[in-house]
């Protein structure tokens, strides 16, 4: 029997996604590194479709009908290069390689470059809901050639999540793409969980307020414009109690955050580009800091505030005002993250539809919101807007947010309470904002002491200062 598709690399996300696609209605070839995966998913959900397991590489490819279409699921790095090498040798012309893994953009530039001299189409791209996603509908991000796209679409549309009848899922632009664009949404990603993470914070140490309560407030606010899959499960596990001891879930769990790596390269590439990702940077420190006990332990007695709280007249209405903090911080970083995107499409010559990457995070992904739709809408008025926080929308929102969320930032400085990732969107918001910066003085430094030249408001050229001189005299450098 010859197979639609084929997926190789059946650990937890490639297994599910052969399992969505054959509950589809697609034939699906099966293949993994030891066999054993592969029998046992045979085996285990032969009554959800119809697969085609393969012992080796070559039947595997075999038993693919053409153009082959190979699903790869495997580790980034050189486990996707080792599976490509043994696969590359089998195909031909026309066929084409999918890899679905985490890699990161440049790797799959190279690759994409690689197997096209061959003359086989390589296919990168980002597949984000984890397991949960994979089995019962993603959000798919693929690059890669747009031919390639044609005849894979169809099928991938087919099984990714689905908002209002519309896949999430299309095509993100040529060779590494859709895996940039998975990059960010997982760095997005870091951003929001580390503002919802601080909402949490002010709302228990600054207000005193239990778990339990705060589950409350968070189920609450998602009935709003909050409305979003991290703010439901934020819910879930405040809300949990630890089986063993019965104390709440996250009173048990150690307080340090760990990372794969994504919202480091998402922060990476943004410092290449030049791009102030803040957010997602602020966030992925966070979790750094977190995890550096050697640095915690050193610093665990120095001075400062701790254990205050807002009480009475001060804490009315600062749940409310930490829901605008929260809401007007996610605009900036969604903001910072869509610039990310267009200068990543500028640099490498990828035509990006914002609007279209925001609607297919609307299902299936971790970042899913009602809040995407707004985001959208910002980028269908004005295709090329420099930042959605110009947009009328997201001006009137942070307007009406503006005066709660420099209350929460004053306050949680106050309290000695770390709010890194809304300070840092406050202080971008401003900074943008800001008429002069206090750059102009951080170029007479680079003057003074190393000739670097600056710019002058009131005429053009370029200009030094003759700093070590008496009479200091401006020239033209
Ligand atoms: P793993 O990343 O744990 O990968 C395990 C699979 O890769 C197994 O099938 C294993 O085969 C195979 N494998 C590992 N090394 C090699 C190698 N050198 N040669 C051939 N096969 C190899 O599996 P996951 O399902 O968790 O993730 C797969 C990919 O999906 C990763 O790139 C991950 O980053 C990405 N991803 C994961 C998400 C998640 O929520 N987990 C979400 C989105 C993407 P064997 O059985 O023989 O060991």
């Amino acid at each position: 029997q010859t197979a639609e598709i084929g997926v190789s690399g059946l650990a937890t996300m490639g297994r599910n996604l052969a399992r969505n696609l054959a509950r589809h209605g697609h034939t699906v070839a099966l293949h993994n590194r030891t066999a054993k995966r592969t029998r046992d998913l045979a085996e285990n959900f032969a009554d959800e479709g119809t697969f085609v397991p393969a012992e080796s590489a070559e039947e595997f490819v075999r038993s693919l009908e053409r153009p082959r279409r190979i699903i790869l699921m495997v580790p980034a790095g050189k486990a996707t290069d080792a599976v490509i090498d043994e696969f590359t040798p089998l195909l031909e012309q026309g066929d084409v390689i999918i890899d679905a893994g985490n890699a990161h953009f440049a790797d799959t530039r190279r690759r994409e470059k690689a197997l096209s001299d061959m003359g086989l189409n390589f296919v990168g791209m980002g597949v984000s809901g984890g397991e949960e996603g994979a089995l019962n509908g993603p959000s798919i991000m693929p690059g890669g050639p747009a031919e390639a796209y044609e005849s894979l679409g169809p099928l991938l549309e087919d099984i990714s999540a689905k908002v209002d009848g519309q896949p999430c899922c299309t095509h993100i632009g040529a060779d590494g793409a859709g895996h940039f664009v998975k990059m960010v949404h997982n760095g997005i990603e870091y951003a929001d969980m580390q503002l919802i993470a601080e909402a949490y914070d002010l709302l228990r140490q600054g207000l005193g307020m239990d778990p339990a309560a705060i589950a409350e407030t968070f189920t609450g606010w998602n009935q709003g414009r909050l409305d979003s899959y991290l703010i439901e499960i934020t819910s879930e596990v405040l809300a949990h109690a630890d089986a063993e001891t019965g104390k709440p879930f996250v009173d048990v769990v150690a307080d340090e955050a760990e990372q794969k790596g994504t919202g480091r390269w998402t922060v990476q590439a943004a410092l290449d580009l030049g791009v102030p990702v803040t957010g997602i940077a602020e966030a992925t420190f966070a979790r750094s800091l977190s995890g550096n006990r050697t640095l915690r332990d050193a610093a665990r007695s120095l001075p400062g505030v701790s254990g205050a709280r807002l009480e009475g007249a001060a804490a009315e209405g600062f749940a409310d005002d930490i829901e605008q903090a929260l809401y007007a911080s996610k605009i900036v970083a969604y903001a910072q993250g869509f610039n990310e995107i267009q200068a990543g499409a500028e640099e490498y010559g990828w035509t990006i539809d914002l609007g279209r990457v925001a609607s297919i995070w609307r299902g299936g992904c971790i970042i899913r919101a009602k809040f995407l739709e707004e985001i959208t809408a910002a980028y269908e008025r004005e295709p090329k807007l420099t930042t959605l926080l110009t947009d009328s929308s997201f001006v009137e929102a942070i307007g009406g947010a503006q005066d709660s969320w420099r209350r929460v930032v004053a306050s949680a400085a106050q309290l000695g309470i770390p709010t890194p990732g809304f300070s840092s969107a406050l202080a971008y918001y401003d900074g943008i904002r800001a008429e002069r910066l206090p750059a102009a003085l951080v170029q007479g430094q680079r003057d003074f002491f190393g000739a670097h030249t600056y710019r002058r408001t009131d005429r053009d050229g370029t200009f030094h200062t003759a700093w070590a001189t008496d009479d200091r005299a401006e020239s033209e450098a």
